[in-house]
């Protein structure tokens, strides 16, 4: 059976990575440290990332999820290079975002970084068929005709949209749409692929579908792969999945899949919160209501864990501790 440390150690490779200069450990593609971003409208200051950490590794399939105005576009623009933070740090594939040049920024969208967005719109040429949208990075970045039809071809079958290889796209369903969107990103095999809300327009069967197809394209090449949305259905398709709110990172859920000795499987799934510099965290909202916690809690240190308890007087702590022993 594989204690927590292993879970954490297999999910996660190192939350917090050795800082030599601007080297990262080599197994984390990314990462955010302290990030700021104060937006300014008529005077009045929002400020939508109040200092987000963040570590995801290399081939990590993870889900962010938040509500609306959590901040997770916010992070997504910055990680794609398209925005600058107010402060902190952001490293995504060795580049550092905060200081890189105009000529990095070009390469770094032409071969680090893929990006699914909401709006298939924004994804897809209409007036060109599925296939040559999944062609057509290819064809800028120079592959060969006879490598690019096999590829494209060998994509659209991954996506499950093989069927849909010759036609225009608005003659797709939205979700196909998607799939194929999910082919373009992945078509020059970008190390990362930022998706934003990529379900945000679809109903719930077929959202299933796209984050079935975006488990595909993580399981095939390998791309780490960062989904950001509020549909919590995403977690039945990551094994990691982070909670944002107010801009911060305030739990993560890790799943994972046990085999007994009879060759049963069962999925566990272990809560964290996360620990900031000066030892703040957050409970979730279920646990606070769960046991009525409010205002303050009282707290014990064990060898090996933490208790924390309602805090009510004294002798109701005493009886309710000894309920629980
Ligand atoms: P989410 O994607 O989680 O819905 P966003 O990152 O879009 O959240 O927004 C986070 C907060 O920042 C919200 O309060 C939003 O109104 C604000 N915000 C986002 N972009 C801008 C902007 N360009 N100008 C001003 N405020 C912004
Ligand atoms: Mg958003």
């Amino acid at each position: 059976m594989s204690t927590i440390d292993d879970v954490i150690a297999e999910g996660r490779p190192d939350p917090q990575p050795r800082r030599g200069g601007d080297h990262l450990s080599p197994d984390v593609m990314i990462y955010c440290d302290r990030l700021v971003r104060i937006f300014k409208v008529s005077g009045v200051e929002v400020q939508a990332l109040q200092g987000l950490d963040l570590s995801v590794g290399k081939g990590e399939l993870t889900a962010l999820v938040g509500a609306s105005g959590s901040g997770k576009s916010t992070l997504l623009n910055i990680l794609a290079g398209l925005d600058q933070p107010t402060g902190g740090r952001a490293q995504v594939g060795g580049h550092d975002l905060l200081v890189m040049g105009a000529k990095e920024r070009l390469a770094y969208w032409r071969s680090t970084v893929g990006f699914l967005w909401q709006q298939t719109g924004r994804n897809l040429l209409s007036h060109l068929t599925a296939a040559e949208n999944v062609a057509l990075p290819m064809h800028l970045a120079g592959v060969r005709r006879k490598q690019r039809n096999r590829r494209t071809n060998e994509i659209l079958e991954l996506m499950g949209v093989a069927d849909c290889r010759d036609k225009m796209i608005p003659q797709m369903s939205g979700g196909q749409q998607q799939r194929v969107a999910v082919g373009v990103a992945i078509a020059n095999d970008p190390e990362v692929l930022l998706a934003d809300e990529p379900t945000g327009e679809l109903d719930d069967e077929t959202a299933v579908e796209v984050f079935a197809a975006l488990q595909a394209a993580n399981a095939e090449t390998g791309a780490t792969i960062l989904i950001v949305t509020h549909d919590a259905a995403v977690s039945d398709h990551v094994r990691r999945t982070i909670a944002i709110r107010d801009g911060r990172i305030s739990s993560e859920v890790l799943r994972s899949t046990e085999v007994d000795d009879e060759g049963a499987e069962s999925h566990v799934a272990v809560q964290y919160a996360a620990l900031d510099r000066v030892g703040r965290l957050q409970l979730p909202a279920d646990y606070v209501e769960a046991l009525g916690l409010r205002e303050r809690v009282r707290l014990g240190l064990e060898p090996d864990h933490v208790t924390v308890w309602p805090g009510q007087s004294g002798q109701q702590a005493d009886d309710a501790q000894g309920g629980n022993e």
